[in-house]
């Protein structure tokens, strides 16, 4: 079975002690992950050491980088790469948020490069896609996604794509509190699957864990979770509430 993951992206928020408290609520709540599902935690990269340690020996739970800098290292000031992430023992790097190609002016050719620096580091690129409101109005957002995955991915082997993980995170729903239906995550899902199958074959798109967002709580996840292109999420303000996201992880599937 494709990989299910749950995966927790914390933005710009919370304390160093919020953040130790967080996780320490996390712990004690009933959740329980079988092999073939993943939480992750994309934190504030300067909470990695602390996350790192307060998860140190759970198994399938991962430390993950909202972000990393395409350059191996140089004079970019503030900006951390992804190599130096790997030597903390980050595994997986959120790349293309939404807000990052909003707020950071990312194009898909600079996360051609964000991606191959992640791959080098034999980590695993989270990638972002999805559609603004007004496409979605349109009614052009498989073709708008499409193009964000061919311009950003499509220069990966078969052997690479296989190591990504999508997330389909409809702008419209981040952080809104509208979340696509689940008839509408599995429409999209699956599309997703079949540009993957058409380039690079049915048995490599079966194996794309593709997460969605976009307003994922504890009342919504099993139901969205249990369509069949649907391998989990990335979950942005419900992952700051260690009730809610535990309920999301005892959703996966
Ligand atoms: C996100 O930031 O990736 C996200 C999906 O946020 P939220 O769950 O708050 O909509």
């Amino acid at each position: 079975m494709r990989k299910q993951i749950a995966a927790a992206n914390w933005k710009m928020n919370l304390s160093q002690n919020e953040a130790a408290t967080l996780l320490n609520e996390l712990l004690s709540l009933p959740h329980s992950l079988q092999a073939h599902q993943e939480a992750i935690f994309a934190v504030p990269a300067i909470y990695i050491p602390l996350a790192t340690q307060k998860l140190a020996g759970k198994s399938n739970i991962y430390v993950a980088a909202q972000n990393c800098h395409q350059k191996e290292s140089g004079a970019y000031t503030g900006e951390i790469s992804a190599p130096m992430f790997a030597t903390v023992g980050v595994k997986h790097i959120v790349l293309g948020h939404s807000e990052r190609r909003e707020y950071f002016a990312e194009s898909d050719v600079l996360l051609v490069e964000k991606v191959n620096a992640v791959l080098a580091i034999e980590s695993t690129p989270i990638f972002c896609c999805g559609e603004p409101l007004e496409i979605r109005e349109a009614g052009t957002q498989n073709e708008f996604v499409a193009s964000q995955l061919k311009n950003a991915l499509f220069h990966l082997s078969a052997d690479q794509i296989s190591k990504v993980v999508i997330a389909y995170e409809p702008i419209w729903a981040i952080g809104t509190g509208k979340t696509a239906s689940s008839d509408q995550a599995q429409e999209i899902h699956a599309y997703i699957r079949s540009v993957f199958a058409e380039k690079y074959g049915q048995s490599i798109a079966d194996q794309i864990s593709i997460l969605y967002g976009g307003s994922v709580k504890a009342a919504n996840a099993k139901e969205i979770f249990s369509q069949p292109d649907v391998d989990g999420g990335l979950v942005g303000g419900a992952s700051l509430v260690a009730t809610e996201f535990a309920a999301i992880i005892n959703a996966l599937k």
